[in-house]
């Protein structure tokens, strides 16, 4: 399949005058280590994407060699923003100070609000094979940076995989797709977070949110990204325009990660696991991990 004869977006049902988005950044993320030597490719939280506003971090990780996963992230702390983990292949178990502990399995998602702090380890449940996946990191608004620290432990029966046709199929974790809704209750930032395979050929059309910012990540083949089409290779993120609807295609075959959110445009002081308004709240953040007060 060419370009010029990608099926047109009324043949993969989008509404007639919805704003398409297209790429208006496109960089490769950076090897990376953190946790205790576990092996990532960093692809928000750069210096080429410092952020995009609701998202603060994107890390990929993928590796069948233990040495470049066994270590995982022992025993540390977050205060101010949301972590979230997509197991594609692999078992990563989690424990955190409040006693509360999980297993996450292959397809699995959690959304863990850390709130006011949460101390906790993620460890791989396993001492050879595949790890692979993705940790997003998604801001709270000033007003929910200090509420209760919540976990949202999604197993990946409870994911939903909607066949979209024209070759596209896609796993909702958060956000809606085609009418139906992932299984992640969302807060302030109504974030759209979805796993979309392609068939060689394959099409796809999402709507998006009018108003969040959105970006495109390809973990396995290549695609073609936005109106007009643009090449995505694999390990490349697009940032997109503002827009109502993205128009996905791939010539070979494509696995990709989507996500948007409203933005909070407001400021961000962080340093390492602490994300807060202000360096004063930073400060206030290290001063009470060290007193034990999570
Ligand atoms: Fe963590």
């Amino acid at each position: 399949m060419t370009l010029h004869d990608t099926p047109t977006r009324a043949a993969t049902g989008a509404p007639a005058g919805a704003t398409p988005r297209r790429m208006i950044w496109t960089g490769a993320g950076l090897p990376a280590s953190d946790g205790d030597g576990v092996k990532l490719t960093r692809v928000i939280g750069q210096p080429a994407l410092p952020d995009l506003d609701p998202f603060l971090m994107l890390d990929e990780f993928g590796s069948d060699d233990p040495k470049a996963y066994i270590g995982g992230f022992p025993s540390h702390p977050h205060r101010g923003f949301e972590t979230v983990t997509y197991m594609i292949a692999g078992r990563m178990r989690h424990r955190d100070n409040t006693g509360a502990e999980g297993l996450l399995g292959p397809g699995s998602v959690q959304w863990m609000t850390a709130g006011r702090g949460i101390i906790h380890s993620e460890m791989p449940e396993q001492a050879e094979g595949l790890m692979q996946g993705f940790q997003l990191w998604v801001n709270l608004p000033a007003k929910d940076k200090m509420t209760a620290p919540r976990y949202q432990d999604i197993a990946a029966e409870q994911v939903p995989v909607v066949d979209l046709g024209h070759g596209a199929t896609v796993k909702i974790m958060a956000g809606e797709v085609a009418g139906v809704r992932g299984p992640v209750d969302p807060g302030a930032t109504e974030p759209l977070f979805i796993d979309i395979t392609l068939t060689p050929g394959g099409v796809a059309h999402i709507p998006t949110p009018d108003g969040h910012n959105a970006f495109v990540y390809v973990y396995e083949g290549d695609a073609k990204v936005g109106e007009p089409a643009e090449a995505l290779a694999r390990g490349r993120i697009a940032v997109l325009s503002p827009g109502e609807s993205v128009t996905l295609a791939s010539d070979k075959g494509a696995r990709l990660i989507l996500a948007a959110g409203k933005p909070l445009r407001e400021p961000v002081a962080k340093y390492g696991p602490f994300v807060m308004n202000t360096e004063a709240e930073l400060r206030q953040a290290f001063a009470d991990f060290r007193a034990g007060t999570f």
